[in-house]
């Protein structure tokens, strides 16, 4: 399903002000226990690409950290959600349901992205600016279009992205992904994470000059 289609279709707001106007969550199914589209009778349909809250369930961090610098975690103990897995009698400690779980990967991928929605930056606004909320929006949830914007602008020609990194977003999903908090960092914080090339400002001026005289 192209990204478009699953935003309109399948997402809505996962809240409201501030940055939460940007943010989307799935739509859940319209039962007594709105249950997840992706639950069946016979189980998950996406098990093996099940997202990271699905991945860490029944544990959830704590925002205090250990004394060494280390997560907290606590056991998410409210018995209506039917899960067959309290019923196991199997006993786990949190490092061995991280890692049978493939926590990390997870992790990471997602670190950018809290990165940017708890910044002072964005947490601080009261009403973000539409151009912000749809740039956010274009860069981490319609990767078609961002793809789109990418390789049909002069988007290239202005900005020094490295040549192996422009390879593997033309198709890679999770390159884009990342590379969509990148251009994040840099249009909305001012971090520099990406650069303008030296004569991108010069050529531009030269354009803008071009397009003036031709009017
Ligand atoms: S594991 Fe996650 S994605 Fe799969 S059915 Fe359960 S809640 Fe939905």
């Amino acid at each position: 399903m192209r990204s478009g289609r699953l935003r309109s279709e399948r997402a809505e707001a996962a809240g409201s002000g501030t940055v939460n106007d940007s943010r989307f969550m799935l739509k859940m199914k319209e039962d007594e226990y709105k249950s997840c589209p992706f639950l069946t009778p016979e189980g998950c349909i996406i098990y093996e690409d099940r997202p990271w809250s699905c991945r860490m369930y029944p544990l959830e961090t704590v925002p205090r950290k250990t004394k060494r610098g280390a997560d907290k975690f606590s056991l998410i103990t409210e018995n209506n959600i039917p899960c067959l897995g309290f019923e196991q009698d199997k006993e786990w400690t949190v490092t061995e349901w991280l890692k049978d779980q493939g926590i990390t990967v997870y992790n990471k991928k997602s670190q950018p992205f809290m990165e940017i929605t708890s910044s002072k930056n964005l947490l601080g606004e009261e009403d973000i600016e539409p151009a912000k909320k749809e740039l956010f929006y274009i860069s981490l949830y319609d990767l078609d279009r961002f793809r789109r914007h990418l390789f049909e602008s002069r988007f290239f020609s202005l900005f020094n992205v490295e040549k192996e990194v422009i390879e593997r977003i033309k198709t890679d999903d999770e390159e884009l992904l990342d590379f969509g908090a990148r251009w994040l960092k840099f249009s909305l914080f001012g971090e520099n994470t990406i650069s303008f090339k030296d004569d991108a400002l010069e050529k531009n001026m030269e354009e803008l000059d071009r397009r003036r005289e031709n009017l």
